[in-house]
This record gives C-alpha cells, sequence and structure tokens, in this order.
C-alpha cells in the first residue's frame, strides 16, 4: 500500500535530533515560552520576510488570535463582516466567528479553488472590514492583487496559511503577503510538529506586541494583564524541532514540487482534471488535488491498486450540522470542488518508483 501521507517515513531523518533536544530541554528545566520559541521566531520570520512572527498553540489560535488582536487595538470591533472563502477547511470560517466577527462567505474560483479579486469586489460592502484569504492546498493565487485592493479600500487582508509553508507569490512569501498570516504547525502540514503549534506573521509592531501578549493570558509582564487573553503558547520542544525541520522545508517543497511536475506531465487520462499550476513557486503541494466525475469509483479503483487517496473535504462548511445559518446558501462552484475533489499522495518521501506506478494506474483507469 502507498500510504496517501507517512508522516512516521517523514520524521525519520529526524529520530535522533528529537529526543536529543528533548533530554536538552528536559535537563533545562524551562518548558514554556523560552530561548527555542524566541528563536524559532526569529528563524520563522526571516524564512517568511516578515518582521515578526508569534508562536502559538495551533492554527486556529494563529488566526483567532489574529481577529481578537484587531479587535483590541481598535483596527476591527465585534460584528464587523470578514470576506472569507466558501471553499475552505472550516478552521478558517470558525476563527472569525470565535472572535466575534461575521464571516461573509464568497464562492471560489474553479480554476484554483481560491478567491478571486473579482468575486471580493462583488461581493464587497460597507460593513466588510477585512478578508481572510486562504491559501488553499498550499497555492497562492492573487495575493499581489488582493492585498493592493485591500490597501486601495482601507480593509484588512490577512491570510491563512495553514497549508502555504514556502509557497512564493513572486517574490513574496505566504505569511508576508497580507498584513498578518496565521500558519498550522499540525504533524501532517509541510512544516509539521510532533504535536499541535502555530505561528503568527506581521510586519506591524503592535499587532506582533499584541498577540504576543494575548497569546499569554493577555500579559506582556508576568501577572500585570493589559488584555483579556487566553492560552496559546508554543512549548519549547515544539519550537525546537520545528527550528531543524524549517532547515529542510525549502527542500521538501522542492521535491513536492516536482513530484506534482511530473503528475501534471505524465497523467493524460481525459477523466481527470489536475491543478492549475503555472510550474512556479506559488504552491508547495501541501495537497495535490484533482477532479474526477464519480469519485467514488476512482477511489476504489486506487485503493485496489494499492494506492490511498483523501479527500480534502467530503463536505463544504456551508452544508456541515455546525454551520446551520448558511444551510439556505448556495455556493454552487464550491459545491462542485467538493463532490468532485480527490487528493493523491505528494509528500516528500514518495519514491520515484512509487510516483510512476501512481501515473502508469491513473493512466490506466
Ligand atoms: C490545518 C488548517 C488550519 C488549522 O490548523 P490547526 O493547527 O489544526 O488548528 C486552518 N486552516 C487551514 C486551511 C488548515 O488547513
Amino acid at each position: 500500500m502507498i500510504p496517501y501521507l507517512d508522516l512516521k517515513k517523514i520524521n525519520q531523518p529526524y529520530e535522533e535530533i528529537i529526543p536529543a533536544i528533548s533530554q536538552k530541554i528536559l535537563e533545562s528545566g524551562w518548558y514554556i515560552l523560552g530561548k527555542e520559541v524566541e528563536n524559532f521566531e526569529k528563524n520563522f520570520a526571516e524564512y517568511c520576510g516578515t518582521k515578526y512572527a508569534v508562536g502559538v498553540g495551533n492554527g486556529l489560535d494563529a488566526l483567532i488570535l489574529i481577529f481578537k488582536a484587531y479587535i483590541a487595538l481598535g483596527k476591527l470591533k465585534k460584528g464587523d463582516k470578514i470576506l472569507v472563502p466558501a471553499n475552505t477547511y472550516i478552521a478558517s470560517i470558525l476563527a472569525i466567528m470565535i472572535a466575534g466577527l461575521k464571516p461573509k462567505l464568497v464562492d471560489t474560483n474553479l480554476q484554483n479553488y481560491n478567491l478571486d479579486l473579482d468575486s471580493v469586489k462583488n461581493s464587497i460592502d460597507c460593513e466588510t472590514k477585512g478578508i481572510l484569504a486562504v491559501h488553499l492546498y498550499g497555492q497562492i493565487t492573487d495575493g499581489k492583487n488582493l492585498r493592493k485592493f485591500a490597501d486601495e479600500n482601507g480593509i484588512l487582508l490577512i491570510e491563512d496559511a495553514a497549508q502555504a509553508h514556502g509557497a512564493k507569490d513572486q517574490d513574496k512569501k505566504a505569511g508576508a503577503i497580507g498584513h498578518a498570516a496565521g500558519f498550522s504547525f499540525y504533524p501532517g502540514k509541510n512544516l509539521g510538529c510532533i504535536g499541535d503549534g502555530g505561528a503568527v506573521t506581521t510586519d506591524d509592531p503592535e499587532l506582533a506586541k499584541c498577540i504576543a501578549a494575548l497569546r499569554n493570558y493577555g500579559s506582556a509582564k508576568k501577572y500585570h494583564n493589559t488584555y483579556k487573553g487566553m492560552n496559546s503558547r508554543l512549548d519549547e520542544i515544539q519550537a525546537a524541532i520545528l527550528n531543524e525541520k524549517l532547515k529542510n522545508l525549502d527542500t521538501d517543497n522542492a521535491r513536492r514540487r516536482a513530484t506534482a511536475k511530473r503528475f501534471i506531465t505524465e497523467i493524460n487520462n481525459e477523466k481527470i482534471i489536475l491543478p492549475d499550476w503555472d510550474f512556479s513557486e506559488n504552491h508547495n503541494f501541501h495537497i495535490f488535488a484533482i477532479r474526477v466525475k464519480n469519485r467514488s469509483d476512482f477511489q476504489n479503483y486506487l485503493s485496489e491498486k494499492g494506492i490511498q487517496t483523501i479527500i480534502h473535504y467530503p463536505i463544504p462548511p456551508h452544508r456541515q450540522e455546525a454551520m446551520k445559518e448558511f444551510s439556505l446558501l448556495d455556493f454552487p462552484i464550491t459545491e462542485m470542488i467538493h463532490k468532485d475533489i480527490i487528493s493523491l499522495p505528494c509528500h516528500q518521501m514518495l519514491a520515484n518508483e512509487e510516483i510512476s506506478f501512481i501515473i502508469n494506474v491513473i493512466n490506466n483507469y
């Protein structure tokens, strides 16, 4: 069986360094918000090309903290509308709601499954104070145009970069395109830890300071609380592991792109709709998603041949039981994508023979 994602294999190169790091931190006696977190924040900001990075507990909290910080700083107020693609993982929408803001769902583009500037322009009204752009599957589309539009209209552009570590829109990396961005280091992401982790990146010193306090009970100085904060801290062991893994992120992403390039150039089955990609670095192929009619038939076929696939995602957020308030809305493109989409294995440890095998099997479908 070729598993969709082989986390054990992905972490094999670190099987000596991770116990060594853990031992060192155990012996240091300092486990939360210490030197390793500080180091990672510096390294990750530098990697993304932003002035600041703030380590937090997970990707959902990263987004919630951005919105809460903008509210605390008076740049957003409770009830403001935030545009968000209907075609996303539910976390993007939840973050807006949990922070006390109002998500306004927008249908996406059938070509790249993301928000485009035209649909944003058509959906915006005077209550809209921000856009949450999701780099779904790891691809940045229209990033610079969205930023320009946001700046011209005095609204905030926030990136859900939870899938896009290292993806690059010309000279700007994910995390450096909007006014702020949220990352996840969930184990399966392109940069993943051995547990939960997340970060916010931004060039805004006030926002970075506010989030650094909000993640720690709203306190910048021990037992002095400036804001009503939460507890969402990155721990020292995860930060130290991320510091090691960050060194290989570009190599890992390049390997994923090389695999994706093979899939795109060598899969020639008319039943398959391949991702729209210009072979640039705008995609990190966190997910290699294709579209196919009669998806379950195709998925069963691949499974019988020993290839595991996953569906990202089977039910759109506005059709989830938890989101009944959206149940009367229709997003035809989002619904079509959810019906047809299926993800192939594309991680950096896939062997060339495995890639060739996947291509052959698909071409014979
Ligand atoms: C993974 C993910 C998140 C949430 O990250 P967690 O670390 O699991 O909280 C948010 N948005 C998107 C698009 C994601 O893929």
